[in-house]
């Protein structure tokens, strides 16, 4: 990804692609003191742009880390990389991280606190799993609890985890793994939250202790919207085995089916083909 023509946009500038570069002693690269958001722009227009320079703004808060940059400036930036690489339907990575600077240990308050924003095409996340419903592995690896690190920050270091995990189903012909929680309850998958159907209700895993995706909440608002029933409370491992329908909510990921989960299966039922049709239309309404 790093030798090809293109420009992001680097602390207020835009920069060539293969330009875009940072120092070794770049504390973010040491001490994971970076945060991140994923967005996707369709049609020329970045679904909830605000809402995610908003999150990014609470995740670098969150990490004692203030982003230098408000919601309009950071909204106005991901515009304009969007326009300088002539691109209308698009992921959109924003990140923020301390770089270089006075001091090299634990501590930085002294290294400026730096954004980047690439954006690049980006098609179905999961692939042909979008039509035929993805199989899940099951994460060796728990969700840490929000006394351990703040969970509710869209923050590298949480993601450690998830590179493994997603490593470790793939080797196995999965797409994705899902992550129980430090309790024990189902948590997440290393992308995208998870929702289960049984009896025409919804549930949902509690943000207790996951990101609580902007996806997961419009698809939760959608749902309201038709009169469903939807259940965010914890859920059992041994809950699994009841539920009827599956899918997956993500920027990236959108709305993907989900078949299978370690050797529980789901059926790739009615509501989960209207709710992922009907997130197709609102993203590019
Ligand atoms: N959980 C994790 C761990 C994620 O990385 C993502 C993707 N940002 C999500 C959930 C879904 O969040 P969103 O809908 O805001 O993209």
């Amino acid at each position: 990804y790093d030798d090809r023509d293109g420009k992001i946009w680097m602390d207020g500038t835009l920069v060539e692609w293969r330009d875009a570069k940072v120092h070794i002693l770049t504390h973010a690269l040491h001490y994971a003191s970076s945060v991140f958001e994923g967005e996707r722009c369709y049609n020329g227009k970045i679904f909830k742009s605000t809402e995610h320079s908003q999150r990014l703004l609470k995740s670098g808060e969150l990490l004692d880390m203030p982003i230098p940059y408000t919601v309009e400036e950071i909204n106005a930036a991901k515009d304009q990389v969007l326009a300088a690489n002539g691109l209308t339907d698009a992921y959109v990575r924003a990140v923020a991280f301390r770089g270089a600077g006075d001091e090299m240990g634990v501590a930085s308050l002294g290294n400026p606190v730096r954004l980047a924003i690439a954006c690049w095409t980006w098609g179905a996340y999961y692939g042909d799993a979008k039509f035929k419903g993805a199989k899940l592995d099951i994460a060796k690896w728990k969700r840490p609890s929000p006394e351990t690190i703040p969970t509710a920050a869209k923050a590298a270091g949480l993601y450690m985890i998830c590179t493994m995990s997603k490593h470790a189903a793939m080797a196995k012909g999965c797409s994705d793994a899902l992550f129980f929680d430090y309790r024990g309850y189902v948590a997440e998958a290393t992308g995208a939250n998870i929702f289960f159907v049984k009896g025409g209700e919804v549930h949902t895993p509690l943000p207790d202790a996951i990101l609580n995706g902007i996806t997961r909440q419009t698809v939760i608002g959608m749902l309201r919207a038709k009169g469903i029933t939807v259940h965010e409370r914890h859920i059992e491992a041994a809950e699994l085995e009841g539920f009827e329908q599956c899918w997956l909510t993500g920027t990236a990921a959108e709305v993907t089916p989900v078949g299978q989960i370690g050797d529980y299966t789901f059926e790739v039922g009615a509501l989960t083909r209207e709710i992922a049709t009907d997130y197709e239309k609102l993203v590019r309404a």
